[in-house]
């Protein structure tokens, strides 16, 4: 975390210059206002502060209500925060805990005891970024593969579930790639499991550059990805398909100093106009659809169905154009 950022809520200018020297002197970043609607807004702003000290009266809306307010909204990241007030009988000190402020300070205050319960602050804000960090990293890793960076199998099957209610709510139309490296295998004999897995890698992300931004394209097992194409009609799925064919098959790779070609075999299937579609069936078909390219002499797109293929390039098998 870089210099931390306070807001400092009071209307007394007198009282926001004591605390703003304590601030400035601890190494804080201080953000000042003079009412309680300004503090509101400056806490949810995007990169608003982490830590509030809230004087409780205030013109308009009081320090109370601003702690009311933030905490009522619930899943946004933690905001700590301080009141500070001339009332010191229990009933004010219950109140101001129960709306939500973490700590409180009885005017007038010693400045060294404001330090240390600001420290505490610190100490939490700091760990609700680590937590969160750890969070994002947890979600990032169950729904990735490790090895390529693209969706799980998992994460990639859940997108086409949702990806398929919306199309049946829009009733667009969405569709299913099933891709698999062509002789996939030689290239673990011949150059080993490692360089292997680079070329999954670098397969990937000719896939990744190949399809439009609201794509998803994940690994759905060894050298097979799913890929999945929201409001695609079925003469788009045919480009899209072809497209990721020939990038990957006019883009070397480079293993061992030499430009190694691999090649896909690709399966399409689309939801028809009044398909109630199901993501199993689909990924089956798309999958049949690829064994019959692979039949046909992989390097090549195939649809369900009409099980026609849909281009009749050379198969450029896997270390076909080696230079
Ligand atoms: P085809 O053209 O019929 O698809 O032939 P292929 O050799 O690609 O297919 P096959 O299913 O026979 O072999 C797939 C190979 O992929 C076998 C397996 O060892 C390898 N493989 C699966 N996962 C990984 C991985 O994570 N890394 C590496 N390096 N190889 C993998
Ligand atoms: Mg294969
Ligand atoms: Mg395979």
């Amino acid at each position: 975390m870089g210099r931390l950022q306070i807001l400092l809520a009071d209307d007394s200018s007198t009282s926001r210059m004591v605390i703003r020297r304590l601030l400035v002197s601890c190494d804080y970043d201080v953000v000042e206002v003079d009412n309680g609607a300004d503090a509101l807004a400056t806490l949810q702003k995007e990169n608003g502060p982490h830590i509030a000290i809230l004087d409780w009266q205030m013109p308009g809306m009081s320090g109370v209500d601003v702690c009311r307010q933030v905490r009522a909204r619930s899943g946004e990241r933690y905001v700590y925060m301080l009141l500070v007030t001339a009332r010191e009988d229990r009933k004010s000190l219950l109140d101001g805990l129960a709306a939500g402020a973490d700590d409180y300070l009885v005017k007038p205050f010693d400045t060294e005891e404001l330090a240390c319960r600001l420290r505490t602050g610190v100490r939490i804000i700091e760990l609700e970024d680590r937590l969160r960090k750890a969070q994002a990293r947890l979600e990032y890793e169950a729904t990735h593969d490790g090895l390529t960076g693209i969706l799980n199998r998992n994460a990639i099957l859940e997108m086409l579930h949702k990806e398929l209610e919306r199309s049946h709510r829009s009733g667009r139309p969405a569709a299913v790639l099933m891709v698999d490296v062509d002789h996939f295998k030689r290239i673990n004999d011949v150059y080993g499991h490692a360089t292997g897995d680079q070329v999954l890698r670098s397969v990937a992300e000719v896939i990744r550059r190949s399809v439009r931004q609201y794509d998803s394209v994940g690994r759905y097992g060894g050298e097979e990805f799913l890929i999945v194409l929201p409001e695609t009609s079925p003469g788009d799925v045919e480009t899209i398909a072809e497209r990721i064919r020939a990038a990957a098959a006019s883009t070397p790779i480079l293993l061992d100093g030499r430009n190694v070609f691999v090649t896909l075999s690709i399966g399409i299937d689309t939801t028809g106009p009044d398909d109630v579609a199901d993501a199993e069936r689909m990924v089956s078909a798309a999958d049949m659809a690829m064994y019959q390219a692979k039949n046909a002499g992989r390097n090549r797109v195939h649809r369900r169905v009409q099980s026609r293929p849909i281009n009749r390039l050379r198969e450029g098998a896997a270390l076909a154009g080696t230079n």
